[in-house]
């Protein structure tokens, strides 16, 4: 449990934002972006341009007042007082009231250091500036200046002006203000928008994952996405998903049936086995017969199990073979012909027939062993159901284009349309004792098509009640590598006995 915690919070730690939180940010980011820099900008220039026109404007009133003290060089206080609260300027008011709208304050001094004109209300003491000229102060912004008044080359005082930054400080940080309210609007619009966005094209994934996170290996079965309710690369995402779910569930399924179909085989040996063992516990061991009679059976019976237990060994490894045997190659003819004479000799009391139709040497995908494999069962089933009329065809043709089909005939008890059907699935028999006789478990013909669908083939049957069956087998070609060898062809044509098939034949 506390592992378990760990590991969650270490996944987390290593994969911190989901795809959503990705992508919202990247999209919100930019949006934010798009929509902050040009006015970002705009406002930026702004607040230089406040700045630039509060100092031009500053220089140009200082410059016009350095102007204007020199023709009030010498004059009485009286005079000059009244000379800034008379002249008028270019807004129609006195200068005096001008530098009082601009908070501008001028202080002239005389010589001895008395003070002639006041402009503002309060007598300021200017006692920072001592160098003649305008200074700013660093941290107010405002500006001063002090200046010498000559009277030709006499000094006969000195003036003050401070210019007041305060109006153009509330200016810039109302600017800055609306920048950041600026930056705050788009902020808000940009995650509603980014993170809109995001959630709307990873909906999709989202509803997958929740659907993903809810299956289980009792609903696997009934559960499946709503491949409509997805569009584009989702649809085949939605499709792919649901293809592994059905592939997933049959295989759950098969594997349950698997060990209850194993287990229901394996009871009937084992019940006989234990039945034998009984009896000899009680009266064999005093009765030869009983005793010889009981072993053989047994033994029978184990051999029995020992080739059911390679059977399903061997289906079980059918279901592997596209993942294993992807590159093995085989050429056809060869695998056939031996298989044919193994036949001719193990069944000499049968009549093998090989109709081969292939004129040029089949490369097809399969591992050699396992073509034999198929081709024993499906002889062997041909000669355990065969009845009165022991003969066997074996016939290989071409499409000529992309399959190689081979085609196995008896004339034997055939089966019903229904069991047609059947016989491929796993353990069934159309009739379980006499199958049983003839030592049949019920999963030859199922390791066939297990393997001949892991090689891309097919197989398929056609049968007759009392009349035998044909069971064909098609593989896809891989490569037609020349013409057979005159000799080879030469053995074919020897075995040719009917001409059931021909190469150009259109199935
Ligand atoms: P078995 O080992 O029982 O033969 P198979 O899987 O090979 O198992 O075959 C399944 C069943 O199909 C057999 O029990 C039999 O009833 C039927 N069958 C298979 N081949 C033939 C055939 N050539 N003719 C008639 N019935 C067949």
């Amino acid at each position: 449990m506390i592992e378990s915690f760990f590991n969650d919070f270490k996944s987390k730690l290593e994969h911190p934002f989901s795809l959503i939180w990705k992508w919202g940010l990247i999209l919100s980011s930019l949006f934010l972006l798009a929509l902050s820099v040009s006015p970002s900008i705009t406002s930026y220039q702004d607040q230089q341009d406040i700045k630039n026109d509060y100092v031009q404007e500053v220089a140009d009133i200082d410059s016009y007042l350095q102007d204007y003290m020199n023709s009030l060089v010498n004059k009485p206080a009286a005079e000059v007082r009244q000379a800034f609260q008379t002249r008028v300027t270019m807004e129609n008011i006195s200068l005096e009231e001008y530098l009082t709208q601009k908070h501008v304050k001028i202080q002239v001094y005389n010589q001895e250091g008395n003070l002639i004109y006041n402009s503002g209300d309060s007598v300021d003491i200017f006692t920072t500036a001592r160098e003649t000229g305008r200074t700013q102060n660093e941290l107010t912004g405002n500006f001063l200046t002090y200046q010498m008044l000559y009277d030709g080359n006499e000094q006969v005082g000195y003036y003050f002006v401070s210019f007041d930054s305060q109006e153009v400080r509330d200016q810039v940080a109302d600017e800055q203000l609306a920048w950041v309210t600026m930056i705050l609007i788009n902020l808000a619009i940009a995650i509603v928008f980014g993170f809109g966005i995001a959630y709307l094209f990873l909906q999709p994934i989202q509803s997958m994952k929740r659907f993903l996170k809810n299956i289980t290996a009792d609903n696997i079965a009934d559960r499946r996405l709503n491949v409509t309710d997805y569009h584009g690369e989702f649809t085949e995402i939605s499709e792919g998903i649901n293809q592994m779910l059905d592939q997933t569930s049959d295989y759950i399924d098969q594997q349950i049936h698997f060990v209850e179909d194993v287990s229901h085989e394996l009871r009937t040996p084992v019940a006989i086995i234990e039945g034998h063992l009984n009896m000899l516990n009680r009266w064999g061991k005093d009765d030869p017969e009983i005793l010889e009679e009981s072993l053989s059976a047994s033994t029978n019976e184990l051999e029995r199990m020992k080739i059911l237990v390679q059977e399903m060994l061997d289906l079980s490894r059918a279901g592997q073979v596209d993942t294993q045997y992807y590159d093995k190659t085989t050429l056809i003819n060869e695998v056939i012909n031996q298989v044919y004479q193994n036949f001719k000799v193990l069944y000499p009391d049968f009549d093998f027939f090989l109709e081969n139709d292939l004129r040029r040497n089949y490369e097809i995908q399969i591992y050699r062993n396992h073509l034999e494999q198929i081709l024993i069962i499906l002889l062997d089933n041909a000669v355990k159901y065969s009845a009165d009329r022991k003969e066997i065809h074996i016939s290989v043709a071409t499409n000529a284009v992309d399959y190689i089909e081979i085609a196995v005939q008896d004339f034997g008890e055939g089966m019903s349309q229904e069991d047609q059907n059947r016989v491929f699935n796993r353990f069934y028999r159309v009739d379980k004792a006499r199958s049983r006789e003839r030592g049949g478990n019920g999963l030859g013909l199922s390791i066939a098509k297990e393997l001949i669908k892991g090689y891309k083939g097919s197989i398929f049957v056609e049968s007759e009640l009392g009349n035998g069956s044909i069971f064909h087998v098609r593989f896809p070609i891989l490569n037609t590598l020349g013409d057979i060898s005159a000799s080879d062809r030469a053995k074919i044509d020897e075995s040719l006995e009917g001409d059931l098939f021909d190469d150009e034949r259109d199935y």
